[in-house]
């Protein structure tokens, strides 16, 4: 199979959005991503996958800590920001909980301690132990088949 059949057959599945944060010494780094889930109740665990060339992959190894903000349809911007797909330079105000840096007005932020982490073929998962969570009102950020929104693609 080519990959790019591997690809659209995966996009062909609905996700939301979140952007993943973390924070070395001051430095805060920001991360576009949709392999997100949730993984276990008891006790409380999340999963995501980094692309292992990605430099978001670094910074969670040496922070051991990150947070996923899932976007509002509001925060398209951040997720293409987050994404590399703009070319402007943003100055990010970014909140905190438990000192782990979170994106604002997203509809969830979970901030976790890295619990454990499998590097799986090119990218690694990395298992948050749920800290805590902030949430706030409004509609999701979606994506399907490579775009924004469920409705836009017509197969
Ligand atoms: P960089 O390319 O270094 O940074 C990303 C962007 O964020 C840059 O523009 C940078 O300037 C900006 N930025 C970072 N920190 C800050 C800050 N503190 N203040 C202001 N700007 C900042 N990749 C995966 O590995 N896993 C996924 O699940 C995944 N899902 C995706 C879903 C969608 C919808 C999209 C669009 C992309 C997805 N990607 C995913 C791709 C990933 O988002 C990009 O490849 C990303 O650029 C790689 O991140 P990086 O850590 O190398 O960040």
């Amino acid at each position: 199979m080519d990959d790019r059949t591997f690809r659209n057959a995966m996009g062909k599945f609905a996700t939301g959005v979140t952007v993943i944060t973390s924070k070395v010494g001051d430095e805060v780094h920001g991360m576009t991503a949709n392999a997100f889930m949730s993984v276990s109740l008891h006790p409380k665990l999340i999963t995501v996958s980094i692309d292992n060339r990605a430099n978001m992959l670094d910074k969670i190894k040496e922070s051991n800590q990150f947070a996923v903000n899932i976007l509002t349809e509001d925060q398209k911007d951040m997720s293409m920001h987050f994404a590399g797909q703009t070319k402007d330079k943003k100055q990010i105000d970014f909140g905190f909980l438990h000192e782990i840096p979170i994106l604002k007005e997203s509809l969830v932020s979970v901030v976790c301690d890295v619990d454990t982490f499998y590097e799986v073929g090119d990218h690694t998962l990395f298992i948050g132990k749920v800290i805590d969570i902030a949430q706030t009102e409004g509609q999701p950020l979606t994506f399907y088949c490579g775009k924004y929104g469920i409705n836009e693609v017509v197969s």
